[in-house]
């Protein structure tokens, strides 16, 4: 059961575009609170479905995967349309070193140059021992050079120059992480390449 939940599912904006990827239980949430519809076709034909005619469907129809428990079956959604938002409802990205240096892009903050990310370390640009707090506007992706150069000075004492100012990201980071991963033949319909990075928020 648990595996099934985490399927991936197919997010669609209003515009009938892919905008996202989302588990099985993410979509069954936003069903549930009649946020997205279930969308089901072949070919040039669509249908979408509530939460309501959803669990007919899944009565009558049984040749596909279901989500069984005592009280219901239900069909386990593969594409679906969200109503009321344009996006998911955000999802705050989580402080941690990969999603610094994904903010980044493999980056250096301070020279500007792309390195592996063993290459790279996080700098506190405000040093934490004068009270620079670990925060996403406080710390950026920095080379070794660079952060041996910084040492514990703030980048004016080191004559060093951020190539941004640090911000909070608003994208979520598993856009692009799933898209290959169980991709479902039914995707294919809504799924243009170039929309894979486009950034939400
Ligand atoms: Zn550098």
């Amino acid at each position: 059961m648990s595996l099934v939940l985490n399927q991936p599912v197919l997010v669609l904006n209003r515009l009938w575009q892919a905008v996202n990827v989302c588990t099985v239980r993410r979509a069954l949430m936003l069903l549930l609170k009649g946020q997205a519809q279930v969308v089901v076709g072949d070919g040039g034909d669509f249908q979408t479905f509530d939460f309501g005619s959803w669990t007919e469907l899944s009565k009558r129809d049984p040749s596909n995967d279901y989500i069984a428990t005592i009280s219901f079956r239900l069909r386990v959604p593969k594409v679906i349309l969200l109503g009321i938002y344009d996006r998911l409802p955000k999802q705050e990205v989580k402080f941690t070193r990969q999603n610094i240096f994904d903010r980044d892009k493999n980056t250096c903050q301070y020279c500007g140059k792309h390195h592996e990310r063993r290459m790279l370390n996080l700098d506190h640009v405000m040093p934490r021992d004068r009270g620079g707090p670990t925060t996403w506007e406080n710390i950026v992706t920095s080379c070794i050079p660079c952060n041996t150069r910084k040492g514990n000075r703030t980048p004016a004492e080191a004559s060093l120059n951020l190539i941004r100012k640090p911000k909070r990201p608003k994208w979520r980071p598993f856009v692009q992480i799933n898209i290959h991963v169980g991709r479902h033949e039914s995707w294919q319909r809504f799924v243009d390449v170039g929309s894979w990075t486009v950034e939400l928020g």
